[in-house]
């Protein structure tokens, strides 16, 4: 099973409107097609307009498993209009209200995707309290508060089974390089102080631990 994404999928990753670098994205697709042998699922939180997405559905569908991504599709605090990450292309007219959803799934569609993937469209703690099957990939990159990021940890990272991957985006553990704040940052080391959990690799913000204990 290749590591790598083929030219075609990279490039519509490269194409597709999001916040992920390149070398974080291969490290991504690398992780996802390494615990997608586990035959479990691949999950990941933040859609957004689905760049990220792209590459878990390809390594999805090579393992023969499903994508599952979760986004209320109404984008963080700082992707509102006024701040720093907003993108008025993502705001629906009608509404005055940012709607990635139609942007995701013309992306997914135009990268020959779609039936690898099941959007869950939703707040996260909510679709997590409902969850009970085991994962072998959760990728957080939601909301970047401390509130949002720390109910992702608490709400996904039980499910990822033993020798599963948990991958968590927008780490900086030095505050001067940080963007976004440091809540990513706080969760990597609860993971690691949790003794559940072991660091496996780290590209640019992007950080993969498995599963390798049983208490979080
Ligand atoms: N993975 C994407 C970027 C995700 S941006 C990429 O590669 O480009 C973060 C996304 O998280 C936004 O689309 C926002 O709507 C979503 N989000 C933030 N908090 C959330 C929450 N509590 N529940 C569900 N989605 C949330
Ligand atoms: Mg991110």
């Amino acid at each position: 099973m290749s590591m790598v994404p083929e030219p075609g999928i990279l490039a519509a990753f490269e194409a597709a409107k999001g916040f992920m670098p390149a070398d974080e994205g291969l490290a991504l697709y690398a992780a996802a097609a390494e615990a997608g042998r586990l035959g479990l699922p691949l999950l990941e939180i933040g859609t957004y307009c689905g760049r990220s997405t792209i590459l878990l559905a390809d390594a999805a569908r090579t393992a023969g498993v499903t994508a599952l991504t979760v986004d209320h599709h109404r984008g963080s605090e700082e992707q509102q209009p006024g701040w720093d990450y907003h993108d008025p292309e993502t705001v629906a007219p009608e509404l005055g209200l940012m709607d990635t959803l139609p942007i995701f799934r013309r992306t997914l569609h135009r990268a020959g995707l779609e039936d690898h993937v099941v959007a869950l469209v939703g707040r996260s703690p909510r679709i997590a309290a409902l969850w009970a099957a085991p994962l072998a990939l959760v990728f957080i990159d939601g909301g970047h508060t401390d509130e949002h990021a720390t109910a992702d940890y608490e709400g996904w990272a039980p499910h990822v089974a033993e020798g599963g991957l948990l991958v968590i985006h927008d780490v900086f553990p030095d505050p001067v390089d940080e963007f976004t704040g440091q809540a990513p940052h706080r969760i990597h080391q609860r993971a690691l102080a949790s003794g559940a959990f072991t660091d496996v690799s780290a590209t640019g913000s992007l950080r993969v631990l498995r599963r390798t204990g049983a208490g979080i």
